[in-house]
């Protein structure tokens, strides 16, 4: 025989009955014998209770009754032909009556005591048992209606009731012995004491009575119906990258549940565990799928971990004092008391000086334990042995399970990495010495955060997600963004990274979407449906949403979105900057960002403040890291400088082409920007102060390409016009360099922590002799390339490259 327990959500409406009722008839149908447990239609036993309360109060109850009696009617209507109707809705009012006599009597009384309120819930699973067993009796004659309380015998601990097993043993079995060959709908949940008064098993305890029922029917399989796909690595409504479990052990299954997996409620699994009988999770929804086997044997995943847990609530007691250092007997005394008053303890730590205990409550027991301890602890606390117990609250829980984990090093050191990475502070930390499980402490606030780059981590092979807040959609914003939407799935498939840009701000907009703005339309969806755009409040906005694997994009010109850059590593958040601004700025400020970023573990990437896309701070950075000892740097790094030197040879004049140059968009507005090798310096001082130099701007010697005349013009026009007349000097340079077979290049030089940049003639022989275009060229002597320097050329500049450096720091995120 099997059993087959149906959850509140497989019970909830009409259409869920219906599949219920087909995967009861085709096992019924294929012999396997099954036993039926069901719980309450879902949202019921919330309604009870919320019905009883709001009865002890003396606030009014009856609508809700009318909404469960409906909730009722409405499924009878639907699945019980008209003809049979009758006697089913009579036997349920009669139900509802006797309920509405109950919550009138709480009413009157003005108390609700736990015994009143499991008789009171115990509706719930008593209506829709009988109701769905009424319905099945339409196809299979033998269904018939099982109010388990007769038979799970336990204590009176009403609402989390201990089940008396020998005597419940027995009445199961008599019960088998004279229903045999009729197909059973049992109550889950509820069982009654000694006096035959209603208990409860806990919430949740459906599944635990279908594993009692299995395991004294000696069922083959317990099979818990519910709304997801078994088991899942993590609670999908928080991770949705949370995926299904194939096998668990049952004490995987167990300390997954115990942290807070509700899809199956923690005792179930020692019934089931004794008797060696698997249970199987499986989707009422989808039953054509597996779902998750919990059984005696582990399986090896390949994964570290099988899966992740979490309390979302919890309250922490810090006792500290130094009546507690050697004293053994302090702990023992501190928990029994707990045990005693049914204070469930979730976690426990011990500093190792003694000097102070932590553990873990319900939040609703946490006034209680104190006041407990207070009284047990009195003279400890008189004699200042025991400082008075601290209460903390809005905290979780978070929980890695895996068996495989003991022979696994590193699970805590990755669990931490991805945490700290994450800006999550922890606040108490717990091994179970069976090293089935990490628990930590955190912030409430941070738990959905942390389960997901926790989950992130272990799970590493499958895809990352990185969230995505971009400033700028100019050339290359707006560039950056279709390279990503045309690279979407590709990544995601290769590379099993998805990017989602889930924030964009401009100079007049910006806008948000945690899901993702659908990056086919930004442009419009930003104009459309944004708000109006501030920097400050973006940024607000983007470290308020605290999500996990966070990157903001500076792809902006201008100097505001720095100064928010060290508050942004702050917040664990990673940056990744075409803007050259923040690095070129003063040396205290560039190290005091590169020193925030480190200390937050988050990444600071800006491959195109040199370069465009070229590799040429990571190239320096990976020499540097990998302990070579930098000589020299050489390098042309102004792409219209180059085309203006490429170009000026024969008998092309220096004005013609600076002209040309401007045309084709090579420069800034007035050409004297790129020139006078502001631009150039910028780069070269980012590169020496990666290179390790505390080098400021005006430590550069900036060799002139524009005589006086030219550089004193008040305006772009009258700078062309001092450049027509300094026609000759240029063309000096031009003819001494072609005399000497040399060319004209403008080029930068690192050595010695001394950087210049000049126009320098160089031959044949040297390697920017046939520098072609508007290309960037560096070369890098080192320890290792002494006699041939390492040479990057390429394409300096260009909004496809440029966006293209951007798209590929920020694939290196957190990698
Ligand atoms: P039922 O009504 O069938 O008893 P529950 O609501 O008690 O269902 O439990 C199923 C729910 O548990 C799922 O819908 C899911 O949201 C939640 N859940 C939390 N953690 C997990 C997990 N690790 N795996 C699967 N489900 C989980
Ligand atoms: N109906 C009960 C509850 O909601 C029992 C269960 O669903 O397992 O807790
Ligand atoms: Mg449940």
């Amino acid at each position: 025989m099997k059993i087959l327990k149906f959850g509140g959500t497989s019970v909830g409406s009409v259409e869920s009955i219906k599949a219920v009722l087909g995967i009861v008839k085709k096992s019924y149908e294929a012999g396997e014998q099954p036993l039926v447990v069901l719980s309450a239609m879902s949202g019921v036993t919330n309604l009870l209770t919320k019905m009883a309360e709001d009865a002890s109060q003396g606030k009014p109850f009856q609508d809700d009754l009318k909404d469960l009696e409906e909730k009722h009617f409405d499924v009878v209507k639907k699945l019980i032909a008209v003809k049979f109707q009758n006697p089913v809705l009579t036997r349920l009012k009669l139900l509802m009556n006797e309920l509405e006599d109950l919550l009138q009597g709480v009413a009157s009384l003005k108390e609700l005591s736990n015994q009143s309120k499991d008789l009171i819930i115990s509706y719930g699973e008593r209506c829709s048992n009988y109701l769905v067993a009424k319905i099945m009796e339409q196809e299979i004659p033998v269904s018939e209606y099982i109010n388990a309380s007769y038979y799970v015998k336990t204590d009176s601990n009403f609402g989390n009731a201990h089940l008396n097993e020998p005597l419940t043993t027995q009445l199961i079995q008599a019960l088998a012995q004279t229903h045999a060959g009729k197909l059973l709908f049992v109550t889950g949940f509820i069982g009654s004491n000694e006096e035959g008064r209603m208990t409860t098993l806990g919430r949740g305890g459906s599944d635990y009575t279908a594993a009692i029922f299995g395991s004294v029917l000696n069922a083959s399989a317990i099979e818990i119906w519910t709304d997801v796909n078994g088991m899942l690595t993590a609670d999908p409504r928080i991770v949705k990258k949370a995926f299904s479990l194939p096998v668990l052990s049952y004490t995987e299954a167990m300390e997954l549940s115990y942290f807070g997996a509700k899809v199956i409620y923690p005792p179930t699994m020692v019934p089931a565990f004794m008797k060696k009988i698997p249970i199987v999770i499986r989707n009422t929804f989808e039953p054509e799928l597996a779902g998750t086997t919990i059984q005696f044997e582990t399986e090896k995943s390949a994964y570290p971990i099988k899966g992740i847990s979490s309390i979302s609530d919890v309250s922490v007691l810090n006792l500290t004092g130094s009546g507690m250092v050697g004293k053994s007997g302090f702990s023992g005394r501190l928990f029994t008391l707990l045990a005693r008053e049914q204070i469930n303890v979730i976690l426990i730590t011990q500093s190792s000086s003694e000097h102070s205990i932590t553990f873990a409550v319900n939040p609703n027991d946490a006034q209680k334990a104190k006041l407990l301890i207070q009284n047990e602890f009195e003279l400890e606390l008189l004699a200042n042995k025991l400082s008075m117990p601290v209460i903390e609250d809005n905290l979780s829980i978070l929980a890695i399970v895996g068996e495989h984990m003991k022979r696994t090093p590193g699970m805590s050191g990755k669990l931490f990495h991805a945490l700290g990475r994450n800006g999550i502070n922890v606040r108490a930390i717990a091994q179970g010495s069976s090293e089935f499980n990490i628990s930590v402490i955190i912030n409430k606030e941070d738990l959905s955060k942390a389960l997901n780059a926790v989950h992130d981590a272990f799970f590493a092979e499958l895809k990352k997600t990185l969230y995505v807040f971009n400033v700028g959609t100019g050339n290359i914003g707006s560039t950056l963004f279709n390279q990503l939407h045309k690279q979407h799935d590709f990544l995601l498939e290769q590379n099993d990274v998805e990017i989602k840009v889930v924030g964009i701000a401009n100079s007049r907009r910006m806008y948000f979407n945690t899901e993702g703005i659908d990056l086919a339309n930004w442009k419009e969806t930003v104009e459309q449906h944004g708000e109006v755009a501030d920097l400050g409040s973006f940024i607000a906005t983007m470290q308020a949403m605290n999500l996990p694997n966070c990157v903001f994009i500076d792809n902006t010109a201008s100097k505001l979105p720095s100064t928010y850059y060290e508050s942004i590593f702050k917040s664990n958040i990673s940056i990744v900057t075409c803007n050259k601004i923040a690095n070129s700025g003063d040396y205290a400020q560039y190290k005091m960002l590169h020193e925030t970023a480190r200390k937050h573990g988050v990444d600071f990437f800006y491959e195109t403040n040199v370069g465009a896309g070229l590799p040429i701070v990571r190239v320096l950075k990976d020499l540097m890291m990998s302990g070579d000892r930098l000589l020299r740097i050489e390098a042309i790094l102004s792409g219209t400088i180059s085309y203006i030197f490429n170009n000026f040879k024969g008998d092309a004049s220096f004005y013609d082409v600076v002209k040309k140059a401007q045309e084709l968009g090579y420069t800034e507005p007035d050409p004297r920007d790129d020139l006078g090798g502001i631009d150039f310096m910028r780069k070269m001082l980012i590169l020496a102060r990666d290179a390790g130099y505390p080098i400021e701007a005006d430590e550069v010697a900036l060799g002139n390409i524009l005589p006086e005349n030219c550089l004193k013009a008040t305006s772009v026009d009258e700078f062309y016009a001092e450049l027509l007349k300094s026609e000759d000097y240029f063309n000096a340079l031009k003819t001494d360099a072609a005399q000497q077979g040399k060319v004209i290049r403008y080029i930068g030089t690192l050595e010695d922590g001394k950087v210049s940049i000049s126009l320098q003639m160089v031959d044949e022989q040297h390697p920017f002799y046939a520098l072609s275009g508007s290309d960037n060229i560096i070369s890098f002597t080192t320890e290792r390339y002494k006699e041939r320097p390492l040479v990057v050329k390429g394409p300096g500049a260009g909004a496809e490259v440029t966006a293209g450096g951007v798209f590929a720091d920020l694939v290196n995120v957190g990698a």
